[in-house]
C-alpha cells in the first residue's frame, strides 16, 4: 500500500554510489524522501520539519560505514532519532498506592471500555492484582452495560451505580468498596464525547481532584491520525495526564500519531490496543513503532 522508506531511499541514493560520506545534498534529497514518508504515516507536518531538520545535522559528514550502504545509514539515523523521540523504551504503568488507582480519559469511541476490560485482565492474569472495574459514565446506560459484560467475561468485579446521576460520587464509593473487598487495583472507566467539550472536561477534571489518581491514562485511536493530537493536547493541558494509550493499531495506520502526540505533549505511550478480544494490548515499544512508521 506504501512505499516504504527504505525503498524510497534505495532509489534516491542510487546515484551516490561509491562516495564514503554523506553530503548535504544527497541529504536534502533524501529528507524530502523522509518527510514524505513521515506525512503519510500521519505524523503532524511541523514535527515531520523538526525531525527532518535533526535528522539533517546528525547525518551530515557522517561516514559510511564500510558494512552499510549510504541509504542503509539514512534509515538507521533516522529509525533511531524516531525511536529516541518516542521515548527510547518502554515506560510501565504505576502501581503503587492501595489501591492503585487508575483514571481512563478520552474522547467517546476511542477504545476506553474496551481498555479498562484488557488492562484488567492483564493485572489479574499476569500480574496476580485483583482488579476493580468501575463505570462512571452516568450518560450512556450501554456504556455501563459494556463494561459489566466485559467484567462477567474476564471474571473481575465490577461497580456502577444506575441510581446516581454524579460521576464523583460513584468513583469515590468505588474506591471505598474495593479498601472493604480487598481489590488492589480500581480502574475507573469514565464517559467520553465525541468532541472536546467544557463539561466533559470539568467532568473528569472534578473526578482526578476528588480520587487522586495514581495514574491517568489518556485513550486515543490512532486512526484519527491529526485530530488524535489536538485532542491529546487538550485532554493534557486540563489532567496532565501520566501516560498514552493508542489503540486500533491493528487498522492500517501507520501509526505516526504516536510520534506527534509524544512530540506535542512529551508523556509516554505506554500501551497500544490491537485488536477488539481482551489480550489484544501489547506494551509499547519506540523501537517497533520507528519501524512500523517507516514500513
Ligand atoms: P469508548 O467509547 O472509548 O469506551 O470506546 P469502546 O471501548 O467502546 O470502543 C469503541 C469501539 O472500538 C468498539 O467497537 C471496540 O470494540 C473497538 N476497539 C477498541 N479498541 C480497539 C482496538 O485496539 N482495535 C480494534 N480493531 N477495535 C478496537
Amino acid at each position: 500500500m506504501f512505499e516504504s522508506l527504505s525503498e524510497r531511499l534505495e532509489r534516491s541514493f542510487k546515484i551516490l554510489k561509491g562516495e564514503g560520506k554523506i553530503s548535504e545534498i544527497n541529504v536534502a534529497e533524501t529528507l524530502k524522501d523522509v518527510r514524505k514518508a513521515l506525512l503519510d504515516a500521519d505524523v503532524n507536518f511541523k514535527i515531520a520539519k523538526t525531525f527532518t531538520d535533526t535528522v539533517k545535522e546528525k547525518a551530515i559528514g557522517q561516514n559510511v560505514l564500510t558494512s552499510l550502504k549510504p541509504n542503509q545509514l539514512m534509515v538507521k539515523i533516522v529509525h533511531d532519532e524516531l525511536a529516541q523521540l518516542m521515548g527510547g523504551a518502554s515506560v510501565d504503568i504505576n502501581l503503587k498506592g492501595s489501591p492503585t488507582v487508575i483514571l481512563m480519559s478520552g474522547l467517546q469511541g476511542s477504545g476506553k471500555t474496551t481498555f479498562s476490560g484488557k488492562l484488567a485482565n492483564l493485572l489479574k492474569t499476569k500480574r496476580s492484582k485483583n482488579p476493580l472495574l468501575v463505570a462512571c459514565d452516568v450518560y450512556r446506560p450501554a456504556a455501563i452495560e459494556q463494561l459489566k459484560v466485559l467484567g462477567e467475561q474476564l471474571g473481575v468485579p465490577v461497580y456502577s451505580d444506575l441510581e446516581s446521576k454524579n460521576p464523583v460520587s460513584i468513583a469515590e464509593a468505588a474506591i471505598k468498596h474495593a479498601k472493604l473487598h480487598g481489590n488492589d487495583v480500581v480502574i475507573v472507566d469514565t464517559a467520553g464525547r465525541l468532541a472536546v467539550d467544557e463539561a466533559m472536561m470539568n467532568e473528569i477534571a472534578a473526578i482526578k481532584k476528588a480520587i487522586n489518581p495514581q495514574e491517568i491514562l489518556f485513550v486515543v485511536d490512532s486512526m484519527t491520525g491529526q485530530d488524535a493530537v489536538n485532542t491529546a493536547k487538550e485532554f493534557n493541558d486540563r489532567l496532565d495526564f501520566d501516560g498514552v494509550i493508542l489503540t486500533k493499531l491493528d487498522g492500517d495506520t501507520r501509526g505516526g500519531a504516536a510520534l506527534s502526540i509524544r512530540s506535542v505533549v512529551n508523556k509516554p505511550i505506554k500501551f497500544v490496543g490491537t485488536g477488539e478480544k481482551m489480550d489484544a494490548l501489547d506494551v509499547f515499544y519506540p523501537e517497533r513503532m520507528a519501524d512500523r512508521i517507516l514500513g
